[in-house]
């Protein structure tokens, strides 16, 4: 399938009466040096400065004069430094423009996977073009000096994807978790692509551990977040995956387990991408397989 086919489908997959503002791309201050971009696509986090811009993932390829603009927006100085917080489409789909001019870092793994076709049930993603294709790999962490503060990025093994990263950017106090955070709804596990729900649990509590209540989470998806919503996302899939566990003990199918839901507190947690019958398919086939 063709990059712009996929992005046809993404956008045929929204609903109709969405108005046309509502795609465009906002801009908020999140701490510190650190901003948000929102809107279509995955969040991008970006910090301005003395140094220029660094930019965490970067949405889709057509996005890509919209960011530049919100950039500029922003401050002056030029994009030195772009990191992926994972090699999904809906964060690294601007790759292949910004990487022509900047440096992009990443895990090995999100480097091997935008080179090779990938597979994801019956969908299939060409390789990027190589300018997508990250420069500076690394295996467990790596540090970057810059606007005033050290901007940590960490591995977290096996959580949405084989390669996540976290980014601490320790001055500001502010935290990207790419998608292994989605808050306030229900989180994609990319279980074709090494993500196991147990990672993603993992992540997070490695999150909290190097938080205080002032620090600021950027999620993957949805607004920006505290550690109490990083919590609250955490025993929602602790609670629903032990009501899905104690259901598959007890015999239940999974037709009976989706149409039993997964509770009225997270009610609302499936309006979004990952619908309540698909969140619970995947803590089902995370128990089963
Ligand atoms: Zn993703």
């Amino acid at each position: 399938m063709t990059r712009s086919l996929l992005f046809a489908m993404l956008f045929a997959a929204l609903p109709v009466a969405l108005p046309a503002a509502a795609q465009d791309l906002a801009v908020s201050p999140v701490a510190g040096s650190i901003h948000m971009i929102s809107g279509q696509g995955g969040n991008i986090g970006v910090s301005t400065g003395a140094d220029g811009f660094l930019m965490v993932d970067d949405k889709f390829a057509p996005l890509a004069d919209q960011i530049r603009a919100q950039l500029e927006a922003l401050g002056e100085g030029e994009l030195k430094f772009l990191l992926n917080t994972h090699f999904h489409g809906d964060h690294t789909g601007g790759n292949e423009v910004f990487g022509v001019e900047t440096p992009i870092i990443a895990h090995h793994n999100v480097r091997a996977r935008l080179m090779t076709e990938q597979r994801r049930g019956g969908q299939i993603t060409p390789p990027a073009p190589p300018a997508a294709w990250p420069v500076i790999t690394f295996d467990d962490a790596i540090s970057i000096h810059f606007n005033g503060e050290e901007v940590k990025v960490l591995h977290v093994p096996h959580a949405h994807t084989d390669g996540d990263a976290l980014i601490f950017f320790t001055g500001s106090n502010v935290v990207h978790m790419g998608d292994t955070f989605f808050n306030q709804r229900f989180p994609f596990v990319d279980m074709d692509s090494g993500g196991t729900v147990e990672g993603i649990v993992a992540a997070g509590r490695a999150v909290l551990a190097h938080v205080d209540d002032e620090t600021r989470i950027i999620p993957g998806h949805g607004p920006i977040a505290s550690p109490s919503d990083l919590e609250t996302y955490l025993r929602m899939i602790e609670e629903t995956r032990a009501a899905i566990a104690a259901g598959i003990e007890a015999g239940q199918r999974l037709e009976e387990l989706q149409a039993a839901g997964a509770g009225e507190e997270w009610a609302s947690w499936g309006d979004g991408f990952i619908s309540t019958e698909r969140w619970i398919a995947t803590l089902h086939r995370d128990l089963t397989e």
